[in-house]
């Protein structure tokens, strides 16, 4: 339940409009505050205490956590609904491939690989597993630390620390700190123990609670230790405990903004299956479900890019459609003699066209007008796709000082604006081309012979 403007405002100083603020009034103030828009340190009249209390206010009903650096960073958390079609989910959850230190050399060498090349371009994203979760089973720290760092040194990719053996834990921390990994677990057995050695270089922390009472007091005992990065796992053992967990710790945290659940969470479908598919399957339903981080014992690319494209879905803004950026793009090498075709900016359309001239290894040049996101034929009668806009934009991105024939291929699905376009386009003779992207295989080989 997000706070209101009016609970705030009751904690402002409410002196007669000052307005150092840069707000009309402290109402207003309150507003900004709210949206986001605004800091406390604006207002120069509040109390530490009264400052502490409205970020703790403000705060988003679940945190985000950030686990690894650079561009292999995962942040998870900070959602705002419970369904997705109430307004969108934020950040996708990480996949995470366990690493046992028992496995064999040549099956940890295997899984490095995957985590390497199993890497999917998908509508100009790049899917991939995001974690590598080395766990500590072996008895031999050695040999633990050893896997750790040859993870470290093998990979870019950020970290789940698993192990139940403290000394391993941290020192596993000190191989990979910087990459800013998660440990795990931090139970009601080792916290005392724990917090010190958190404390002394912080990192995202993994707990385990026998149940959810045994969470919240958890996570109430390391926030008043200032530590808040942590992500949560209920303990449950099978995938029917996990979702009734994982449900129950999201409402709480959004429908109650009930602090001590408000973080994202941490789930083992590796543990609550025995066959490869009913693991994928679990993880299938834990994405769904809430879980933050999704941990499998293994994967190959057939079961790995539908779990990645379920997400993708799952993640992907309902509000707005995928789109790519307006301008002209070159496909192979294109020259002054090639083809130009033109087609909107919805991201399914676009790389349906460009896959189709790749297919017929002619180079060419594919202008993409902004209609928003919208396909060809919507893009037309939402008047986004229409002879005056596509004139405008053909005339400022440049393509015509980049070709000698000034010859544009419209989709045929829209071949009733070919006239409104020769009128709006002097110079430019307009051809119709296919009304289905197919029909390019066949339609591009004769159309550079013409
Ligand atoms: Fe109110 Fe503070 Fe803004 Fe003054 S500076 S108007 S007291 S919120």
């Amino acid at each position: 339940m997000p706070v209101s403007g009016s609970e705030i405002v009751k904690m402002l100083p409410g002196r007669k409009p000052c307005k150092d603020c840069g707000l009309p009034t402290c109402f207003a103030f309150a507003m900004k505050l709210v949206s986001g828009g605004a800091t406390v340190d604006k207002c120069p009249y509040l109390s530490e205490e009264v400052k502490a209390k409205l970020a703790d206010l403000l705060a988003p009903p679940i945190r985000l956590v950030s686990i690894g650096r650079g561009e292999d960073k995962l942040q998870i958390g900070n959602e705002e609904v419970i369904y997705r079609h109430e307004k969108t989910f934020i950040h996708p959850p990480g996949i995470a491939l366990l690493i046992s230190d028992r496995e064999s050399e040549a099956s940890i060498g295997e899984k490095i690989r995957k985590i390497k090349e199993f890497k999917f371009p998908w509508i100009g994203l790049n899917l991939k597993a995001d974690l590598v979760a080395p766990s500590f089973e072996s008895q031999d720290r050695n040999r633990y630390l050893a896997l750790v760092k040859k993870l470290y040194e093998s990979l870019e990719t950020g970290m789940v620390l698993i192990s139940e053996d403290m000394d391993a834990l941290f020192s596993a921390r000190d191989i990979c700190g910087d990459r800013n990994p998660l440990l795990y677990p931090i139970t009601k057995e080792n916290l005392n123990r724990a917090i010190p050695k958190i404390k002394e270089k912080p990192t995202p922390i993994g707990i385990r609670g026998e149940d959810i009472e045994g969470l919240i007091s958890l996570t109430t005992k390391l926030k008043d230790a200032g530590i808040e990065d942590l992500v949560l796992d209920a303990g449950s053992k099978s995938l029917m405990e996990a979702m009734k967990d994982q449900t129950f710790i999201r409402r709480a945290a959004l429908k109650q903004n009930f602090r001590p659940l408000g973080y994202p969470t941490i789930a083992f479908p590796c543990f609550m299956a025995r066959d490869g598919l009913k693991e994928i399957l679990a993880a299938s339903l834990l994405m769904i479900k809430y879980a933050g981080i999704v941990v499998l014992s293994d994967f190959e690319q057939s079961s790995l890019l539908p779990l990645l494209v379920q997400r993708l879905n799952i993640y992907t803004d309902p509000r707005f459609p995928l789109a790519v950026e307006e301008k002209y793009y070159e496909i192979g090498e294109p020259d002054e003699g090639s083809p130009v075709m033109i087609t909107s900016n919805w991201a399914l359309t676009y790389f349906i066209v460009a896959s189709a001239i790749e297919s017929t290894k002619i180079s060419s040049y594919l202008c993409v007008k902004d209609t928003e996101g919208l396909g060809v034929l919507t893009g037309w009668a939402a008047g986004k796709f229409s002879g005056d806009s596509i004139s405008a934009f053909i005339n400022k991105c440049g393509i015509a000082d980049r070709v000698k024939q000034k010859k544009l291929v419209i989709p045929g699905k829209v071949a009733r604006i070919k006239g409104e376009l020769e009128d709006a386009l002097p110079g430019w003779e307009i051809v119709v081309g296919p009304r289905e992207a197919t029909g390019l295989l066949s339609f591009l080989p004769e159309f550079i012979k013409g």
